[in-house]
């Protein structure tokens, strides 16, 4: 990795960032045969801290099922309110009959990584400061080792995460936090079955009644294989997120009372990113991609799948704004938005904000009522809802079968209107007529 010197230094595109969409979008710019420049606050192959899942079919049919370290096909969920007898109903799994897999995460970043040395990416180590203008092109200032330096690219990328140095995003209120507390070790006896991928367990029989009014957080656990278990603590999300000490306390909690004890702790995972955040204003001079162009499913949390399948159409997009030697800052960076978040893609956002803000009032038997009633839609409706791969008609579709499948109670909460969710609607008439 090379250093800069003070200067003003040429480029097509400068990548700002390191994490996953930093590195997908660097890699696929400079496939087209770009000069992409990535500016990094820290070495773009240091571990990276997060763990990645993703259900297996999203890599499998972009050709990356060898970029998982773990799959599962005992895939299930437990809806029911749980009890301490096994054999309880409300204790029988909802299985998803579909496999779900782990990023092997140093595996993930060395495959981007290999193809952007492939394709000469110039990296520079630094901290950006400001972006600022000069005539079509734009200026990223940074500190490197002390000094300041500039870059300067006809395009910038900011791939600085979910709050991100240079993208603009409208004020629209407390953003919800998806929060989590897990732990990665051995335990007295297994906390999953062998084998066993636990996408939510809502079962709740360990509170106190005053506790379940509170809330609802479940266990996302799964089986790392040699006695090794990872179990997680999660609130979908809540504005302002769940603290992580409850969570904590919550985990400890739930595996005491399944006889389970944590033993040895190899690592623990403090979680805490946007599900809901507005999408950033599209007449800016730069364009942002991953956490920085909220880009998270807001149902789900998930967004590494995304960053896999929309970083080619928005590099195209670049790519074929950049032929144009005249184009300026402005008009590539309008470019890049519409690519990015064409018009349908807006749509389903607002409709899965809309969706999440609903999920956030109900109450934890609403919520696991809710859950058993999507997880009965057919696979494919549930698992393109969760992935984002339904088209808007379909995913429509897919919300009108859950209401009319689901139970009263989670009916009549899906009807109530409070607090946001009028004006979530009114931006999702607004979007359909433009
Ligand atoms: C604990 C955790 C677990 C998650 N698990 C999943 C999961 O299982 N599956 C999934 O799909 N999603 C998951 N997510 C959500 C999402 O995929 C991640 O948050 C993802 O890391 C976001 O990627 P990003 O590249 O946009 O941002 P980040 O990963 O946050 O990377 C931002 C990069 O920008 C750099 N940077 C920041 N400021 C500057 C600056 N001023 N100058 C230069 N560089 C800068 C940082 O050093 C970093 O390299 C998880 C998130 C968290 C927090």
């Amino acid at each position: 990795m090379s250093s800069v010197s003070s200067g003003v230094m040429p480029t097509d595109v400068l990548v700002v960032g390191a994490g996953p969409a930093a590195l997908a979008i660097a890699a696929e710019l400079a496939e087209r045969q770009l000069a992409v420049a990535v500016l990094a606050a820290t070495d773009p192959r240091d571990p990276w801290p997060n763990t990645y899942g993703i259900w297996g079919d999203e890599v499998d049919v972009l050709g990356l099922g060898h970029l998982l370290e773990h799959r599962w096909s005992h895939t299930c969920s437990y809806f029911g309110p749980g009890s301490s007898d096994p054999a309880d109903p409300a204790n029988t799994p909802t299985r998803h009959g579909r496999d779900y897999g782990l990023f092997d995460k140093a595996r993930l970043q060395q495959y981007w990584l290999e193809r952007c040395e492939a394709a000469s990416v110039q990296w520079h180590r630094g901290m950006a400061q400001q972006l600022t203008l000069e005539g079509g092109r734009s200026q990223v200032h940074a500190v490197v080792a002390a000094d300041s330096v500039v870059i300067e690219a006809r395009l910038v990328v900011d791939a600085t995460g979910h709050q991100p140095l240079l993208v603009r995003r409208p004020d629209e209120g407390p953003v919800a936090g998806q929060a989590a507390y897990g732990v990665v070790g051995r335990f007295s006896a297994p906390p999953v079955e062998t084998g066993q991928f636990v996408l939510m367990d809502y079962r709740s029989d360990h509170l106190s009644e005053a506790e379940r009014q509170e809330p609802p957080t479940f266990l996302y656990a799964m089986d790392l294989g040699e006695g090794r278990f990872f179990v997680e603590e999660t609130s979908l999300a809540l504005a302002p997120a769940v603290p992580f000490e409850v969570l904590k306390q919550r985990l400890h909690r739930r595996l005491a009372h399944r006889g389970v004890a944590v033993e040895e702790v190899q690592h623990e995972e403090f979680c805490l990113f946007p599900m809901n955040l507005p999408l950033p204003d599209p007449q800016q001079r730069v364009v942002g991609f991953g956490g920085s162009a909220s880009m998270v499913h807001p149902a789900s949390g998930y967004m590494v799948g995304s960053l896999l399948r929309r970083a080619p159409a928005l590099a195209d997009a670049i790519a074929a704004g950049l032929k144009d030697p005249n184009a300026g800052g402005e008009e590539l960076a309008a470019q890049a938005w519409q690519a990015l978040w064409p018009a349908e893609l807006q749509r389903r956002h607002a409709l899965y904000r809309f969706g999440l803000e609903k999920l956030m009032r109900f109450s934890e038997p609403q919520l696991r009522a809710h859950f058993r009633t999507f997880f009965a839609l057919p696979q494919w409706q549930w698992y393109g809802f969760l992935t984002n791969t339904l088209s808007l008609p379909q995913l429509v579709m897919a919300m009108l079968r859950l209401f009319v499948l689901a139970p009263w109670a989670v009916r009549w909460g899906l009807m109530e209107q409070q607090g946001r969710e009028f004006s979530l609607l009114q931006q999702l008439i607004q979007l359909r007529r433009d």
